[in-house]
């Protein structure tokens, strides 16, 4: 049991829904979950199960329609649109399956870019730091052309790390990447929450990934269905398979 002391993110009965009435989609409906500081949590499910709106909305991307999202204290749905906006920029990062990278900006340009859009100069060692963190230290002046999928993905990764997050979220960050790549930028996650205490939350489809985290939550249906400590690749598997199947049915 998480207490509210050590957790960093909590959501309360959350729900969410897109549209109204009989062609409304219940994407949450009332997730409740504490996410424990310093660690790495996986979210799976199957397709449409809510997994990117509950992430979405533990990082204040989107509001929820009933329920609470606290972040360190601090309860999102409190807050303006402006001060969403700066809690977002000064205490998350949020890395995306397509990369996301400006394709005119070179690799520490790409790094720099949230502390420009906070008003801030870009500190060269800081920047290098981050770069140097994802393993790609000199690779500061490429642009994302002149780099891999993977190492693009870790310039990304650099990118949600420059403001020092209190949570990095990941929404499917190999799902363009081969199995080389992909392992890369898993075992990059895994060692910012060993070596930095790093508080991780990462939707995945892959049982191999889903193995890297401390703990791995299941959604279904936009409801909690499944919650595994310390997980293995082929205990993930069985409970994916196990709920694909009761869907069918
Ligand atoms: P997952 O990431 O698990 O695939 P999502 O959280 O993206 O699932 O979506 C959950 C449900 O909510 C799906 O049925 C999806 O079609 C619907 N949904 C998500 N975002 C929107 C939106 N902006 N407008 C309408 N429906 C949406
Ligand atoms: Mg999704």
């Amino acid at each position: 049991m998480i207490t509210g002391e050590d957790a960093v993110l909590r959501l309360e009965q959350v729900h969410r829904s897109y549209g109204t009435g009989p062609e409304a989609v219940h994407a949450l409906q009332g997730v409740d979950v504490a996410f424990a500081r310093g660690t790495f949590t996986a979210v799976m499910g199957p397709s449409g199960s809510g997994k990117s709106t509950l992430l979405q909305c533990g990082a204040g991307l989107d509001r929820p329609d009933r329920g609470r999202v606290v972040l360190d204290g601090t309860e999102l749905g409190g807050l303006t649109e402006t001060r969403l906006t700066v809690l977002r920029r000064e205490r998350l990062g949020f890395v995306f399956q397509a990369f996301n990278l400006v394709g005119s900006l070179t690799a520490e340009q790409n790094v720099g870019l949230p502390l420009r859009l906070a008003g801030r100069r870009p500190d060269r060692d800081e920047v290098r730091r981050a770069l140097t963190q994802v393993g790609l230290g000199g690779r500061a002046g490429h642009l994302p052309s002149q780099l891999s999928g993977g190492q693009q993905q870790r310039v990304a990764v650099a990118r949600a790390l420059i403001a020092r997050p209190r949570v990095l979220f990941a929404d499917e960050p190999t799902g363009a990447l081969d199995s080389s790549s992909s392992r890369d930028v898993l075992a990059l996650l895994r060692s910012l929450v060993d070596q930095e205490g790093q508080s991780t939350v990462m939707v995945t489809h892959d049982p191999v990934a889903a193995a890297h985290a401390d703990r791995v939550l299941f959604l279904a249906d936009g409801r909690l269905v499944g919650d595994l400590a310390a997980p293995t690749a082929q205990q993930v598997a069985e409970l994916m398979t196990g709920l694909e199947a009761e869907r069918a049915a």
